[in-house]
């Protein structure tokens, strides 16, 4: 069996931010492979992997997305500086004096975010906030004609660099990329260890351009035709000082998180039903996210053709939409878990009976 821990590292260590997903989506269809029936892909670059179960229907689709927060090289000065322009949406502040790697299309540039440096800046300045349209990327060299030396060009997609490492005598992982890595090693894990014994078919949708939009989930699900959706996704950790509990009540090692609302999503309540019925049963303790920000492929998906009910179970992430992420190895096991149980229940009958009457 396929250890969480290397697999986890394998995903967030690959790159793909949205619309340049192809290093994590050959990595994903080559760890789907070994699992799966069939492997079908819509034209954007959503990988689906087919799994079959005891019976054919319901289709169950579970979604993660591959694409990771990143930026594109807007504009390259004269002095051989790059302006860039985001994918997704990060936190200004956290990605000044951060390592980036530009990924051309001779190889991987290593370079860092900058700004002027503080001792120029007036003091009345210093203590305002740099603005991202301030910031640069340095790669180490002095004219626009070195840039292009290195393969550099407008365009070309840049992730932050940060190896995946174990923390805190393996109890907890940090990694860049884990919205949503997490999200695709739980897919794996779940084709690696559900068997067969499942009264469905599986689609495992690994879904590209979610940073950008849910783009992605628009298209897969018009190729899976779900009966029922689950997206796996990060929840925000509120447990990290100056968050009130009010507004982010998830912690680290609090267990899996079932989302009851964001702007894309009021998920199906039988569905979440079942969710918390289950870890009941299976005595795995459970969390609840209520986001007034922020929004999942679930949202496209619930409302593909007639409506497919849906929700998002996700593993408590401190530091999201920052250049690294913090989760817990035990939160991963037991939202794996939570995720196999449900899914042994997800027979027609059950898939019938949370259209609402
Ligand atoms: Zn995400």
């Amino acid at each position: 069996m396929m250890d969480s821990k290397e697999l986890l590292r394998l995903l967030c260590n690959a790159d793909g931010p949205s619309g340049y997903e192809e290093g994590v989506r050959s990595l994903m269809r080559e760890l789907m492979e070994k699992f799966v029936d069939e492997i079908q892909t819509d034209k954007l670059g959503t990988l689906v992997g087919i799994k079959k179960g005891t019976q054919e229907q319901p289709r169950v689709m579970l979604a993660a997305h591959m694409d990771e927060i990143g930026f594109i090289v807007r504009y390259i000065t004269k002095e051989g500086y790059l302006k860039f322009t985001p994918l997704g949406g990060w936190m200004d502040q956290l990605i000044l004096g951060q390592r980036v790697v530009i990924k051309t299309r001779e190889g991987d540039v290593l370079g860092v975010i900058g700004c002027k440096p503080p001792h120029i800046v007036p003091p009345a300045e210093r203590t305002k906030l740099i603005e991202r349209k301030d910031m640069f990327i340095d790669v180490g060299v002095k004219s626009e004609e070195e840039v292009a030396g290195l393969g550099i060009k407008i365009g070309d997609p840049i992730v932050p660099y940060g190896p995946f490492e174990e923390m805190a005598k393996g109890k907890a992982y940090m990694g860049k990329g884990l919205d949503d890595r997490v999200g695709c090693a739980l897919l794996i894990k779940i084709l690696e260890e559900v068997g067969s014994d499942h009264p469905n078919t599986i689609y495992a949708a690994a879904t590209v351009q979610e940073e950008v939009g849910l783009r992605g989930a628009q298209t897969a699900a018009y190729l899976v035709k779900p009966d029922v959706a689950i997206a796996l996704e990060v929840a925000i950790a509120g447990d990290v000082p100056g968050v009130n509990p009010e507004d982010a009540q998830a912690k680290l090692g609090g267990g899996p998180v079932i989302c009851l609302y964001d702007v894309s999503l009021i998920p199906n309540i039988r569905l979440r039903d079942l969710f918390i019925d289950t870890a009941k049963e299976l005595g795995i303790s459970y969390q609840f996210e209520i986001m007034e920000g922020g929004a999942t492929d679930a949202g496209r998906i619930h409302l593909y053709a007639e409506g497919v009910p849906s929700i998002v179970i996700g593993v408590p992430t401190r530091h999201i939409h920052s250049p690294i992420g913090i989760m817990s190895a035990e939160d991963f096991e037991n939202t794996k878990k939570l995720l196999i149980a449900v899914l042994k229940k997800l027979d027609s009958q059950t898939v019938v009976s949370l259209k609402p009457l």
